[in-house]
């Protein structure tokens, strides 16, 4: 874990979350679930741009025991494209800002990155391909340096009714 605290908030600033950890890494996911849910939130109200110019959504990923709510905990809802989905994406639906990513069966989060306070840490993290082998491997160490464990986030109650 690292000294340093990331600070995120959502564009309107009810939902606040820190970090308390190092990024594992950043990359671009261009599959076919990130861009048709980007897609999805993108046409609620109020919303912004999720995607990049190539379709493709931006993520930097930390441990997941280093994420908590420190408010607005009751705007958060989640997503998932189908029922039975081990992804699920979360929107703080006071602003409808899409926040992070859950892989409900993975022991990161991955966070949208324009939500971070200070984008210096964005510039920092380390890029991996999300194709390539180095990816997988940097996940593992992270996983190593967690004991293995999965945690689970438990701040998100509730659907996203309203799509
Ligand atoms: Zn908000
Ligand atoms: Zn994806």
């Amino acid at each position: 874990m690292s000294e340093v605290t990331a600070n995120a908030h959502c564009r309107c600033g009810k939902v606040e979350l820190e970090i308390d950890a190092d990024p594992i890494l950043k990359t671009v996911c261009n599959c076919g679930s990130c861009r048709q849910a980007a897609h999805i939130f993108e046409q609620l109200p109020g919303a912004e741009p999720i995607a990049g110019e190539n379709g493709g959504v931006p993520y930097i990923l930390f441990r997941k025991d280093a994420i908590r709510c420190t408010a607005g905990q009751d705007h958060l809802r989640d997503h998932r494209l189908t029922e039975s989905s081990p992804t699920r994406r979360i929107v703080a639906t006071c602003c409808n800002t899409f926040m992070f990513l859950d892989f409900t069966k993975g022991h990161w989060v991955s966070v949208f990155p324009p939500i971070l306070d200070d984008q210096a840490i964005v510039e920092q993290a380390p890029v991996k391909d999300r194709q390539s082998p180095m990816f997988i491997l940097t996940l593992l160490t992270a996983w190593a340096g967690m004991g293995f464990r999965m945690p689970k986030i438990q701040f998100v109650k509730g659907k996203l009714e309203s799509v």
